[in-house]
């Protein structure tokens, strides 16, 4: 729905979508809260150490740029060519943006968003009308030393990503016998193996389970640490594969970084490495921890069954939205992303294993029932890994023809005009 300014509007999350909506909030003279349960870019700096195959000039505004030079002239931003690690994206853009005037006292950090509501209506009621919008949301919050309060706002923007909320590793990706015990010990997320992970791996047995960008990055940082010390082994675990390997090489891939990711991880799963076993089809089906030997037992299943014990488990097996925070409001997912619907048809409508081959798909695609509600960013794709920043760009643009019932308005071609 269009809101006129100076309306509050809440953004959950302070990832990179979150930042540059803000921002584009900013300009247009809205009223900001930016609530981030860690830090800036928190999610992003988890796997820091990895080098993102998109390059800057695909993870940047020219609306970001513009801030960044206003605020100090001699700002220096990275090379469009250049592909950052995720933690040089965050030192180098992410951090300094979040510093501007236009966005520092708005940002509300170690602050959590538990849920998300409307004070006067439950979920069953007004179902579908504009006239939920009567009253503001009601937004649960918990800072970190556990001290709950309410705020309040007319527009909610859920930029909360997902990649705090992994997915289980275990058959059909309901959790292995003993794997919600293990949660805690089996790392979900992509371990700094050649750096300040390297104790945990060196010289010791690791289970590596997935198939996709994530765990062959695991996968490669290994094996390189196993040609340092070839008592490091790694088992490759995948449900699926192909005469090609594990991962499906994209023709003529634009992204040079993903292409010799792919290609290094099928040769591993493929040609052999004596200190990388690659067992295709089977499935995690129970895993145990021997506290006095510091081992996991498990149980792994294909055409046949075998129990193997490891050192460490890597589950790098996706991810999933948490739809806890909306779960009062009317929000429709898609029954197989968790994803909202509207933009979950769409997306289904183009499957193609290239990410670089999407574009966002308009205004409308980022509504859904409950009015002045919207999710953006990683969160918008639900379980379907292909989102990249460059889309959540475009979906704040689109976003707010809607907000600012102006259906020309793109403040990231007026960037440069705006700030002089
Ligand atoms: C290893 C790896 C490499 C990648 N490489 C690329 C790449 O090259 N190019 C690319 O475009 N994308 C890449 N991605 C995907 C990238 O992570 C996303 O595109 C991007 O981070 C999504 O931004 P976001 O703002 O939507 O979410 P996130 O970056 O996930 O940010 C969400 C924020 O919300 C906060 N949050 C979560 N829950 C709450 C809550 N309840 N209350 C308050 N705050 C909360 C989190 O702490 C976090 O700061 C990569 C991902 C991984 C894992």
């Amino acid at each position: 729905m269009a809101v006129d300014t100076p309306a509050r509007i809440a953004i959950l999350g302070a990832g990179p979508i979150g930042l540059e909506a803000a921002l584009y909030a900013r300009f247009l003279g809205y009223d900001v809260d930016i609530y981030e349960r860690g830090c800036v870019a928190d999610n992003i700096l988890r796997w820091g150490h990895v080098r993102m195959f998109s390059p800057f000039g695909m993870n940047r505004s020219t609306l970001g740029l513009a801030a960044l030079r206003a605020q100090d002239e001699s700002y220096v931003p990275p090379g469009d060519d250049e592909c950052l690690t995720g933690l040089d994206y965050v030192d180098r853009y992410l951090l300094p943006l979040s510093h501007t005037d236009l966005l520092a006292d708005h940002l509300r950090l170690g602050i959590e968003v538990v849920g998300v509501g409307r004070p006067d209506l439950l979920k069953g009621e007004e179902i579908g009308t504009e006239d939920r919008a009567d009253s503001d949301f009601r937004i649960l919050c918990r800072d970190s030393a556990g001290a709950e309060f309410v705020a309040a706002a007319e527009v909610v923007i859920d930029t909360t990503g997902v990649f705090g909320n992994p997915n289980w590793a275990g058959q059909g990706g309901v959790p292995a016998i003993g794997e919600m015990m293990l949660r805690d010990r089996i790392e979900y997320g992509v371990p700094d193996v050649l750096g300040s992970a390297r104790p945990q791996h060196v010289g010791r047995k690791t289970l590596v389970i997935g198939a996709g960008y994530s765990a062959a990055t695991t996968v490669v940082a290994l094996a390189k640490l196993a040609e340092e010390a070839p008592d490091t082994h790694v088992t490759w675990l995948v449900r699926q594969t192909s005469a090609a390997g594990p991962l499906a090489p994209i023709a003529d891939d634009r992204l040079v970084g993903r292409a010799t990711l792919t290609s290094e991880a099928n040769r591993l799963a493929t040609s052999g490495s004596p200190q990388v076993t690659f067992k295709p089809r089977m499935n995690l089906v129970s895993v145990k921890y021997d506290e006095a030997a510091s081992k996991f037992h498990v149980e792994l299943a294909g055409e046949v069954s075998e129990k193997d014990e490891f050192d460490v488990i890597v589950a790098n097996v996706g991810s999933r939205p948490d739809t806890g925070i909306y779960r009062e409001l009317q929000v429709h997912q898609c029954y197989a992303t968790e994803g909202p619907m509207k933009l979950a048809a769409v997306l289904q409508e183009t499957v193609s294993g290239d990410c670089l081959a999407q574009t966002a798909r308009g205004p409308q695609s980022l509504t859904n029932p409950e009015p002045d509600f919207y999710i953006l960013g990683a969160k918008s794709y639900g379980r379907n890994p292909s989102f990249l920043v460059s889309i959540g760009l475009e979906q704040i643009r689109d976003l707010f023809t809607i907000i600012g019932d102006r259906a020309d308005l793109d403040l990231y071609k007026t960037a440069i005009r705006l700030l002089g």
